[in-house]
């Protein structure tokens, strides 16, 4: 597996940020590897070290047809020996795989690494966490190590618990994009007192406060900042990849559309509102999700819209 030990901080001037007084550093880790990069490869970390030690040879997980995380597990499980299921939303992508692969650059790289697909209808799936589909799920494959929708779960979250270290304790603030909660609990168990955790969802929904709180020991030091959601999960506007693309000119660090594309729009948006204290230090996690581009273009450029440079 990729060696996380110290991915790289870099600081980041950007036009669109008024404050001239607020430093912004951002902490790349959708450079610890091309394929399961950033969080997504954090939180695979411990659940296969948990399913080799069980001596499980099958990994069974659940996604959308871009998710990262579908992505990731099925590189982890080529790279490591498993054999991967993905239990994919949309039953209709089933029909023809064929036809689904051509047009789908996540499912066409999954399917690659080996990963068998489960398509299920938008209803099957709503009802993936309880026991009665997870039952039928074991009846149709080999005894399994289930791990859950965007690899949310304990294990996961202690190994988001090492993106922070020694180097990022000067900062004050330190923000991330939220889905599932995992990763950002990850950093709320391992900040320093005098550091803030933002997290930014990337959904609609008051359920992530909850969720959130069964993985930390702390209330205190984070805060969910809920207005950057640009309508829910994937949905994008012209501003958005307007943005994206222009913070992509000044700086050369590609953003997805999807996560920390919103991410970085909200915190910019905090930084002119004067949302900070004079001088705050800032680090901002990049998570990845870049594999997500060229799916979200597909869909873009059929709709004539503009496009992900
Ligand atoms: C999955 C994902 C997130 C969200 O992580 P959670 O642990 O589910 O909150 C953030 N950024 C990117 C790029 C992701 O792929």
């Amino acid at each position: 597996m990729p060696n996380t030990k110290n991915s790289i901080l870099q600081k980041i001037s950007f036009s669109g940020i008024k404050r001239k007084d607020i430093q912004l550093f951002i902490k790349r880790e959708d450079l610890i590897h091309p394929e399961i990069s950033g969080n997504k490869y954090r939180k695979l970390k411990y659940n296969l070290l948990q399913a080799q030690s069980e001596n499980k040879k099958i990994l069974l997980t659940f996604g959308g047809a871009f998710s990262n995380h579908i992505s990731a597990v099925a590189y982890a499980g080529k790279l490591n020996g498993f054999k991967t299921i993905g239990v994919i939303r949309g039953d209709e992508l089933g029909v023809d795989l064929e036809k689904t692969l051509v047009s789908n650059p996540t499912l066409r790289f999954a399917n690659e690494c080996g990963m068998t697909f489960k398509f299920v209808s938008r209803t099957d799936y709503r009802n993936k966490a309880f026991q009665e589909f997870i039952e039928q799920l074991k009846d149709e494959f080999d005894n399994f190590y289930l791990i859950p929708e965007g690899g949310t779960n304990d294990l996961a979250v202690k190994g988001c618990e090492e993106i922070l270290s020694k180097e990022t304790e000067s900062f004050d603030v330190i923000c991330v994009a939220v889905g599932t909660g995992g990763t950002i609990s990850g950093l709320i168990n391992t900040a320093k007192l005098h550091q803030q955790v933002l997290g930014f969802p990337a959904l609609k929904g008051d359920f992530l406060n909850v969720e959130i709180d069964k993985y930390v020991n702390q209330t205190e030091n984070w805060n969910l900042i809920s207005e950057y959601h640009f309508g829910g999960y994937a949905k994008t506007s012209e501003e958005l990849i307007t943005f994206i693309n222009q913070f992509k000119k000044e700086t050369s660090i590609p953003l997805d559309p999807v996560y920390t594309g919103k991410m970085l729009f909200g915190l910019v948006d905090l930084i002119n509102r004067d949302y900070f204290t004079d001088h705050t230090k800032i680090l901002v996690i990049h998570t990845g999700g870049l594999q997500g581009i060229e799916g979200m273009n597909t869909i873009l450029k059929r709709r004539n819209s503009l496009i992900i440079e």
